[in-house]
C-alpha cells in the first residue's frame, strides 16, 4: 500500500502530539512536514519532547505547501489559524482533515463551495472520538420521543471556543428530527445574563470549563415522570486518534467537504 503523506499543523499541541504517535504507529502513514508558529527551519527531532522524525517544520504555510509534496493536512491548531490553514491547503490541492473546532455555518458553506470547485476532499470533525459520534447519534434518536433537551458540555479550561463544536453538532443533528420547540417557561427571565446558557433551535447548551477535564458531554432529555441522560467522556486525547486515522484514510476517496465523522463511519 502506498503511504499517505501527511503535513501536521500544531505538532506541539496536546492533540498534535497524539497525532504524531498515531502517524508513527501507522505503517501506511508518513509525516512529511509540520506547520508550527515556532521552530521554523528545524526538524521535528530537534524539538524537546517530540519523536525522532526527520520532518521539517515550517512557520510559513504557503512555503510549506509549495515545497512539500503531501496528500493530507491534519490540522489540530486553534479556530482562527485552522481556518486559514484549511483554505490554503484546498488552494494547493492538499486534502485537509480538520479536528480544530470553532467553524461556523457560513465558513463551512464557503469551504464546501471551494472544495467542490477544486474537486478536493475536506473532512471537518468537531469530535473524532467514536463514542462521541455514537452519543450524538443516540441523542438524535431519543429526541424524536423527548423534544425537551438540555446539553451540558464540559472541557478543560484552555479551550478557546464555546459552546464546543460537538455540542453545536449535537444540536444540529437533533434539529433535523426534533419537532421545533422553544423550551422552558415563555416568561422565563435571566436575573444574571447567561444563567440559561446559549440556545440553538430552542435547546439550551451549557459550557463548563475546568482544569482536569478533557472533553465530556451529557444530553439530558425530560419527559412526563421520566428523565433520560446520554453521556460520553473522553478521558484522554488518545480517544480521538482512531477517528483521525479513519478520516485520513477516507479523505483519499472523497472529493467534497464532509462535516462530522458520523458521515464516514457505518
Ligand atoms: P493545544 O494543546 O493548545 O494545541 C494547539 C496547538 O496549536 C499549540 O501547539 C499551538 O502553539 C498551535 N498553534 C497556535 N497557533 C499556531 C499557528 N499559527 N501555526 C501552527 N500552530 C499553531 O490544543 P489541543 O487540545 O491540542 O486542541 C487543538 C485543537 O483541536 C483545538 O481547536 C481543539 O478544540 C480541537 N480538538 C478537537 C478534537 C476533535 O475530536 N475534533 C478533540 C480535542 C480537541 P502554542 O503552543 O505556541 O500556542
Amino acid at each position: 500500500m502506498e503511504k499517505i503523506k501527511i503535513i501536521l499543523a500544531g505538532p506541539r499541541g496536546k492533540m498534535g502530539m497524539e497525532a504524531l504517535k498515531l502517524i508513527k504507529e501507522t505503517e501506511h502513514f508518513e509525516l512529511v512536514a509540520a506547520i508550527d508558529r515556532k521552530n521554523g527551519g528545524k526538524m521535528i527531532s530537534e524539538i524537546d519532547g517530540l519523536p525522532a522524525y526527520d520532518a521539517p517544520i515550517y512557520e510559513d504555510v504557503d512555503l510549506c505547501f509549495q515545497e512539500i509534496q503531501a496528500d493530507v493536512l491534519v490540522d489540530l491548531t486553534t479556530p482562527e489559524i485552522g481556518r486559514k490553514h484549511t483554505e490554503a491547503a484546498i488552494k494547493y490541492g492538499i486534502r485537509p482533515v480538520v479536528g480544530t473546532t470553532g467553524f461556523n455555518e457560513v465558513e463551512l458553506l464557503e469551504l464546501a463551495k471551494t472544495a467542490e470547485q477544486k474537486g478536493i476532499g475536506v473532512i471537518i470533525a468537531p469530535n473524532f472520538a467514536i463514542g462521541a459520534v455514537l452519543m450524538m447519534k443516540f441523542a438524535q434518536m431519543a429526541s424524536k420521543y423527548f423534544p425537551d433537551i438540555e446539553i451540558i458540555e464540559q472541557h478543560h479550561d484552555q479551550k478557546l471556543d464555546a459552546p464546543s463544536g460537538t455540542a453545536i453538532k449535537t444540536a444540529e443533528l437533533i434539529s433535523k428530527v426534533r419537532q421545533q420547540k422553544d423550551q422552558g417557561h415563555p416568561n422565563e427571565k435571566e436575573t444574571i445574563t447567561g444563567a440559561r446558557g446559549s440556545k440553538i433551535n430552542g435547546m439550551h447548551i451549557h459550557s463548563v470549563r475546568l482544569p482536569g477535564l478533557v472533553a465530556h458531554q451529557e444530553v439530558l432529555f425530560g419527559g412526563n415522570g421520566q428523565l433520560l441522560t446520554i453521556r460520553h467522556d473522553s478521558l484522554h486525547r488518545s480517544s480521538f486518534m482512531s477517528g483521525v486515522k479513519l478520516a485520513v484514510e477516507a479523505i483519499m476517496k472523497i472529493d467534497i467537504l464532509v462535516y462530522g465523522l458520523e458521515n464516514i463511519i457505518e
